[in-house]
């Protein structure tokens, strides 16, 4: 059986791996995110003691360069983490190992995971969303990961605020109150001055949590008409969330998307992730299998 090498390169930490398929994964190693220089020479040197890998997939944070045909393809293009802005990812690893690289967002890579061994392996036109530390969305159309002008930024689309419900003015540097600067950890924080994790189950901050995750859902509903959406990430690990956000997507809907995934068979519409946290280096490890292919 072929070995792919895999790596989930995340904002905060990276997750390296190597394996076969879901269930056959050797050994994984997790190391914080530094300086490029450091964190690009311990995944090298991690996947230099398989000389057998035959391709690597890395899914990763950005904005990243997916144009095959860009001189600048492979790499972080305008990320704000402090030394990452313009570095290259895929080049170095190509080089490096001279193996084939597959490269794409962390949550594009999520997405393929979901499609080949999760909970969208029966649908080919979907949304995986992760609400964590931040929101992102990989959107899979026909088949296909959508790349399009950039890639999909799912986390920063813009939805209405009733500054009366919510004074709170949003925490993206970019925008205030998009999605991501409403919902994302650091807003929870912000909102309410704990972690979202502390907040007991019935809390106020859940309802609103879920107006504006389902808001989001809606708004994907209506312009990609997926016919599955996932969410995961920390924040939905809050197990009264899913039941907000399916009854706030409903009531957002109000009934215009005359289909019963949208009404009676909700529950399996908005779903949790089939991969659980292992998405994102799963995701990886299908880029790798195509890269190889
Ligand atoms: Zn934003």
């Amino acid at each position: 059986m072929a070995l792919y090498g895999a790596i989930e390169a995340g904002g905060t930490k990276w997750v390296c791996a190597i394996g076969s398929n879901p269930n056959d994964i050797g050994e994984i190693v997790r190391f914080p995110t530094t300086t490029p220089a450091e964190t690009l020479g311990q995944a090298l040197g991690f996947f230099r003691q398989y000389p057998a890998i035959t391709a690597l997939g890395i899914g990763s944070f950005g904005p990243v360069d997916l144009h095959k045909h860009s001189p600048t393809y492979g790499s972080i293009t305008t990320t704000p983490k402090p030394g990452w802005a313009n570095t290259d990812v895929a080049g170095v690893f190509e080089r490096e190992l001279g193996i084939p690289v597959g490269f794409d967002t962390d949550v594009n890579a999520a997405a393929l995971g979901e499609h080949r061994w999760g909970a969208a392996q029966d649908v080919d036109t979907f949304v995986n969303i992760t609400v964590g530390t931040g929101i992102g969305g990989g959107v899979m159309v026909g088949g296909r990961l959508l790349h399009g002008l950039l890639h999909p930024e799912v986390g920063h689309m813009l939805i209405p605020r009733d500054g009366e419900r919510d004074p709170y003015e949003g925490a993206c540097p970019y925008h205030g109150d998009c999605l991501e600067g409403l919902a994302a950890g650091p807003a929870l924080l912000g909102r309410w001055g704990v972690r979202g994790e502390t907040l007991p189950p019935d809390h106020a901050a859940w309802p609103l949590e879920a107006h504006y995750l389902a808001l989001a859902c809606a708004n994907l509903a209506l312009i990609l008409s997926p016919q599955r959406i996932i969410l995961g990430g920390g924040v939905m690990h809050q197990p009264s969330m899913f039941p907000l956000v399916r009854a706030e997507l409903k009531r957002a809907l109000n009934g215009y998307l005359r289909m019963p995934q949208l009404d009676s068979e909700i529950a399996s519409y908005v779903v949790p992730p089939g991969l659980g946290d292992r998405a994102g280096v799963l995701g990886a490890l299908a880029l790798a299998q195509l890269a190889a292919s």
